[in-house]
Formats: C-alpha cells, sequence, structure tokens
C-alpha cells in the first residue's frame, strides 16, 4: 500500500507517458514488467520502433535511480534482439534526450541507413569541423580536473 501511494505521487498528471501508462490514452503496448513498459512510437523512424519507459515518472535519463538503471538497459538489449530478429535492420540504435516529453523514455530503433535518425545535415556539419588540437585537449582536461577534484 505504502509502494502504491508512493508509485502515485510520483504520476504527473500533465505528462504524456504517465497517461499512456494510466490507461487514459491509448498505447500499442508491446510487453511490460512491474517497473517497466514497452510501446510502440507512434511517429516512427522505421516499422518497429520501440520505446522503453519506466512505469514510475522520472524528469531526467540521468536521475533514474541506480537500481533501476541495469534493469532498463538490460530491458533495451531484449527489444533490441527482438527488432533484429523481427525487421532485421542494417543495426538498432538507441536514443534518449529528454528535450521533448519529460518521462524518460529509451527510444530503439531499427535503422536502414546512415540518415535514418541524424539528419545528413547535421552529419555533414560535425564531419565539417574537427575543433584544433589545443581546443580538444583544453576539453579534455576540463573535464579531468572535475573527475579528479571529485574523487572519481
Ligand atoms: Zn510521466
Amino acid at each position: 500500500m505504502q509502494q502504491h501511494k508512493r508509485e502515485e505521487d510520483r504520476r504527473d498528471t500533465s505528462c504524456l507517458i504517465c497517461r499512456l501508462i494510466q490507461g487514459e490514452l491509448p498505447m500499442y503496448l508491446v510487453c511490460e514488467d512491474p517497473s517497466f513498459v514497452v510501446m510502440l512510437d507512434i511517429h516512427p523512424v522505421n516499422p518497429g520502433h520501440l520505446l522503453v519507459a519506466p512505469k514510475m515518472h522520472v524528469d531526467s535519463f540521468y536521475d533514474v535511480e541506480d537500481a533501476l538503471y541495469i534493469p532498463m538497459m538490460l530491458l533495451v538489449k531484449r527489444m533490441s534482439r527482438a527488432i533484429k530478429a523481427v525487421f532485421a535492420p542494417l543495426q538498432v540504435v538507441m536514443a534518449t534526450s529528454g528535450v521533448g516529453n519529460r518521462h524518460v523514455h529509451v527510444h530503439v530503433m531499427p535503422v536502414y541507413g546512415l540518415y535514418d535518425v541524424v539528419p545528413k545535415e547535421v552529419i555533414e556539419r560535425q564531419e565539417a569541423y574537427t575543433p584544433p588540437n589545443e581546443e580538444l585537449v583544453k576539453v579534455a582536461r576540463e573535464f579531468a580536473a572535475y573527475l579528479t577534484a571529485q574523487g572519481s
């Protein structure tokens, strides 16, 4: 009962994914377990594009509790194998951004070409510019300094 109450407290009634999970909106459910749902993305990059989401509302991928991370990513891995078996794509890729819907969800997508998930102009822009060596060294040193200060 206490657990149930806690789960409800962490629901966001304005959240699309919470509303899908609660059955307030139709969802193309692929499978579920006590902690996660797997559903079809209704705007797929290709057929078989899945969303893996925790049932509990969490705003950011990086705020998911440690104990849920491994089961979530193992489920993503399991779904990638299902996509490979059913659709035989060139590759299965994953993405999570947190820029759009604020409920953690991992896209697991079959892709058949380089530009299925990353627009050609983004790849061309990246390839067109390589920062100078000193800039890359500076960025790497900033991370190293931060991580050393954190003791990690
Ligand atoms: Zn939510």
